[in-house]
């Protein structure tokens, strides 16, 4: 049998074993007979010494004009450019996504690199007159210093990316520590800076289990901005620890967003919009809508246009190019995705499509969830509050847009809504009361590479990512004052 390849750290510019010598086996999700290699399990003085070498390279790196980083940037797009095939494949196969879906990562990623490049040569500061004769006031922005991303393995080569360049091309130095389930992406992109010739110690990489190598990136004070996406609950506990040193956050968190669907003439669109939100990536975004508010005189209709739309879903290993779904990125959580379909039903949920595991054959080698829609949902039920991060959608029947907009607002979650409807005043109601960092009208949850991404609640904390708010995050205020006479 070929022996199994093993990936490395990347730390001051050398491909490094772990302190350890211990190393994890990964699979791809939609065939667990597929090997994807061997990765480190990293530990704390592996940390250590990506830190320090961060720490050692930010001095050269910060004095380096902006349109000197940015030549680097632009030699990394043009290298990654270059692999945008490779790196889509191993997308797919890591993260289960439909090969469609994993070559759009490093398109996306071409465009909000190439706009990134363009906004880290523009750091304007800010001048006012002096009230004092003589004297000159000046902002400036200034880099962090070393600046940790930490991300999940959804998006596994775009959400590094929005991290690591911005911070990049503003002055920092980085260490990542990608997700355990998609190492393979974040060995990428270290090839990749190694490949544009990136000065040694400015971008390091640390594989390994979130728990030892997360946490010692989120309690290490030479760390000074922690840019993290992931689940609320792990985001909490870095915030707590970034709390204890001051650490700048940039965290991007869970969701649950809702559809509103009310005086809305076109419900076929809706339906559309609405179903390929939901079930893209197997609802496992973090902007997937996952709850459905209809007025109730339209809800028997909206339903069943949106079941007849899931029935073109064919589930598979997203490599075969008729499969439009993918596997669920592991076992356990497959399961905690069955136990809320099961409590909903309980509960008194009505199962209008889908519902199962699938089972034989390739269903055998992942966990399979047929897209599934569950009516007479009520808004206490934990499918209706909680992020199931799963292919459900619920349904909640309401009588006015008041009500729609309680239940709307009544999560712990503030990311992304939507809005179906014809009527202008509604539109305007939504966008006024909606406590969420984005809303769509007409439209499923799509964002623009140029726009601020982010949520409030318990989905965001810290300047918004992507587009011009990333600067925020990664630049530090510096007020200059010069006394000429
Ligand atoms: P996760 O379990 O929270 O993991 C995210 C990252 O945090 C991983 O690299 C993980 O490492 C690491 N981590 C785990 N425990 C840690 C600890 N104690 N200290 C520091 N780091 C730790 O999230 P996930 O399952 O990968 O991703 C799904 C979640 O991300 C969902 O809740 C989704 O809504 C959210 N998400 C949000 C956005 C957004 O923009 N708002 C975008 C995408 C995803 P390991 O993998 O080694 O555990």
């Amino acid at each position: 049998m070929a022996e199994k390849r093993k990936y490395l750290n990347y730390i001051n510019g050398e491909w490094k074993e772990p302190g350890t010598g211990d190393f994890y086996e990964n699979f791809n999700p939609a065939d667990d007979q597929e090997s994807l290699g061997l990765y480190p399990l990293s530990d704390v003085e592996d940390v250590k010494a990506a830190i320090g070498s961060a720490e050692k390279a930010f001095s050269e790196w910060k004095n380096l004009s902006p349109a000197a980083r940015s030549d680097y940037m632009s030699r990394f797009l043009e290298v990654m450019a270059e692999d945008r095939d490779r790196i889509g494949e191993v997308v797919c196969r890591e993260a289960g996504k439909i090969l469609k879906e994993a070559l759009a990562e490093p398109e996306r990623g071409i465009e909000e690199v190439g706009y990134f490049i363009g906004e880290g040569q523009r750091l304007e500061g800010i001048t006012m007159p002096s009230s004092r004769p003589g004297v000159s006031s000046v902002a400036v922005r200034v880099p962090l210093g070393v600046v940790a991303a930490i991300t999940p393995w959804n998006f596994p080569f775009l959400t590094p990316l929005r991290k690591v360049i911005p911070a990049l091309v503003t002055g920092n130095t980085v260490v990542l520590k990608p997700a355990s389930a998609t190492p393979l992406s974040g060995v990428i992109i270290a090839e990749l800076f190694e490949k544009a010739g990136l000065p040694t110690g400015v971008f390091n990489l640390v594989l390994g289990s979130g728990k030892v190598v997360g946490d010692a990136i989120a309690s290490d004070p030479r760390v000074k901005g922690i840019s993290f996406t992931g689940s609320t609950a792990v985001g909490r506990g870095i915030n707590t620890q970034a709390a204890a040193n001051f650490t700048k956050i940039q965290l991007e968190m869970g969701g649950k967003n809702p559809a509103i669907v009310a005086d809305c003439l076109n419900l076929e669109n809706a339906a559309a919009q609405i179903t390929s939100s939901a079930f893209a990536l197997s609802g496992q975004r973090c902007t997937s809508i996952s709850r459905v508010i209809v007025m109730e005189k339209d809800a028997d209709r909206l339903e069943a246009l949106i079941a007849d739309k899931m029935k073109d879903y064919k589930l598979g290993n997203g490599l075969e190019p008729d499969v439009s779904l993918g596997p669920i990125i592991s076992r356990s959580a497959g399961e905690k995705i069955m136990n809320y379909i099961s409590d909903a039903v309980d509960a008194g949920a009505e199962i209008k499509a889908g519902g199962r595991q699938l089972e034989g054959g390739i269903f055998d080698k992942g966990f399979y969830i047929e897209p599934t829609l569950l009516s007479n949902v009520s808004p206490d039920m934990a499918a209706a509050r909680e992020e199931i991060f799963g292919p459900v959608l619920v349904t909640i029947p309401v009588n006015s847009f008041d009500e729609a907009m309680k239940i709307a607002n009544d999560t712990e979650y503030g990311l992304s809504a939507s809005l179906f409807t014809d009527s202008l005043p509604l539109i305007n109601k939504f966008q006024n009361e909606m406590e969420t960092g984005m809303t769509h009208t007409n439209h499923g949850t799509v964002t623009d590479g140029t726009m601020p991404f982010g949520g409030v609640k318990n989905s965001g904390l810290g300047p918004f990512s992507k587009g011009k708010t990333n600067r925020d995050f990664f630049t530090n205020i510096r007020v200059n004052y010069v006394k000429y006479v």
